[in-house]
């Protein structure tokens, strides 16, 4: 039996500590670089220098490299561009497994009086928790839609930007907002909403603090107004306006159950689709989460405009909400990425295991040829870049882009006997990180996370649970 491979070869040990590594080339792997033509090689290298991808290709990595050169042996493994999650709610995971038989509308109204209670820390603690399980399995940029803002409670949005941070992923939060409470037609409770004014601030005063629209930038702010069903189209109208006058993306819900597209009928005489591109919001700037209650010309519209879906199988399984027509949407040229969404409506937190469920789900709605492994793992990768509209600088591997890679251990137990790499990390049980570069720099090895404790991650999360248990519990 072959001895299990690891990252730590010889070469790498001669490297000593505290030196910078110039260049890290992995080789002796199979590479699936889901460029444009779905390039894949069955032994191959990848050479990273600084930042970037330097080159990608078939057998040994070219000789003369200079500099200091950290190698890594990549047998036994499939090397992937970084997943990309293109939606979620950190602050969720201090709320999990509660409204355990819930659709949507129930579930929510079950668990607004609790998160109008969250702080600062709380959300720290979270969005820890929230990062932790997903760069630990392969995700490199990650995605947050943060819309609860109580009164007094800190600056929420700032507690994500600095966990991820700490942990060194790469960040496209989304300044959220709801200002449609109960008494004016909304769901959330008034408790639970900012003043329009108040919430075009904020967002406004987020961007101009955290936004950097480099190739290279580690974080990107989005403009996000929460659902139909808990904003005012004022709010949607200038929110759409505000984003591009700052040159950002935007983001929200969209027909995610037969009840918000009732809602929307009843309040606005019009379906979602044709109520949001009345407000300004289809465009190639924009994704939406969700999209499950789509007709073919709500679908043409988002094929026409460029207008991005995040498709979230398991939260849409777990609320009940439906199927998403991804196939027909990538059949149309819809730009579709993967989302884990809020973990209190997926507890398990992980996009990894999302390629499989998308899979799974499209195949029992659509048949055999619904959806295939290379697909999914599309959807997980080139497709999240494009939704957050980063294709150019992440989502394959190509020399120049930037250096978001995973090397997936395909020899052990769980993956051994599938001959197909990429059909054993998307059929085949949730695949063992080896390593994860996050813009050149490791951030997982051996499954573990380099850059934080997971330990102390655990533990503040368990406490902070029970804190905000414990203060909704008081009254
Ligand atoms: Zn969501």
């Amino acid at each position: 039996m072959a001895a299990p491979a690891t990252p730590d070869s010889a070469a790498q040990r001669t490297v000593s500590e505290g030196t910078v590594i110039e260049r890290t080339v992995i080789e002796n792997c199979a590479i699936a670089t889901v460029d444009a033509d779905d390039t894949e090689y069955a032994s191959g290298y990848v050479v990273v220098a600084g930042n970037r991808i330097e080159s990608v290709g078939a057998g040994k990595a070219p000789e003369g490299l200079t500099g200091v050169v950290r190698r890594v042996d990549g047998t036994g493994h499939l090397v992937t561009p970084g997943l990309v999650n293109t939606h979620h709610h950190f602050y969720q995971w201090i709320t999990r497994g509660l409204a355990q038989d819930a659709n949507l509308f129930d579930w929510l109204v079950t668990l607004y009086p609790t998160w109008s209670r969250i702080d600062e820390p709380m959300v720290h603690a979270a969005a820890q928790g929230s990062l932790a399980m997903m760069v630990r399995g392969g995700v490199t940029t990650a995605m947050d839609h943060h819309y609860v803002f109580p009164q007094g409670a800190g600056d929420l949005l700032g507690a994500e930007i600095r966990a991820a941070a700490e942990m060194g992923v790469r960040f496209s939060p989304t300044r959220g907002s709801m200002d449609r409470g109960k008494s004016d037609g909304g769901l959330p409770p008034d408790f639970a909403v900012e003043t329009t004014e108040a919430a075009l601030l904020a967002t406004e005063a987020a961007i101009d603090t955290h936004h950097d629209p480099s190739f290279d930038s580690m974080l990107r702010i989005g403009v996000a107004p929460c659902s139909p069903f808990s904003v005012s189209t004022e709010l949607l109208r200038e929110a759409a306006v505000l984003a591009r006058r700052k040159g950002v993306r935007l983001h929200t819900h969209g027909s995610e159950t037969v009840e918000e597209e009732q809602f929307c009928k009843d309040l606005f005489g019009m379906g979602p689709t044709d109520y949001f591109e009345s407000t300004g919001w289809l465009g190639d700037d924009v994704w939406m989460a969700h999209c499950v209650h789509m007709n073919d010309s709500d679908i043409a519209a988002f094929a026409r405009t460029g207008t991005g879906v995040a498709h979230c199988p398991s939260s849409n399984a777990r609320l009940a909400a439906g199927t998403a027509r991804v196939p027909d949407m990538l059949e149309a040229g819809v730009p579709v990425g993967l989302g884990v969404d809020g973990t209190a409506s997926n507890e398990s937190g992980e996009l990894h295991t999302e390629l499989r469920n998308a899979l799974l789900i499209h195949r029992l709605a659509g048949g055999e040829k619904a959806l295939n492994a290379r697909q999914a793992l599309r959807l997980g990768t080139y497709g999240g870049a494009q939704v957050l509209g980063r294709q150019q600088e992440i989502g394959s591997l190509e020399a120049g882009k930037l250096a978001d890679l995973v090397m997936w251990k395909v020899d052990g137990l769980g993956h051994s006997s599938i001959a197909d790499p990429v059909a054993a990390i998307v059929f085949g049980a949730a695949a063992p990180v080896t390593l994860s570069l996050i813009n050149g720099r490791p951030v997982v090895e051996d499954s573990h996370l380099k850059t934080v404790d997971e330990d102390a991650i655990a533990r503040s999360a368990r406490d902070q649970a029970r804190r905000l248990a414990r203060i909704v519990a008081a009254g």
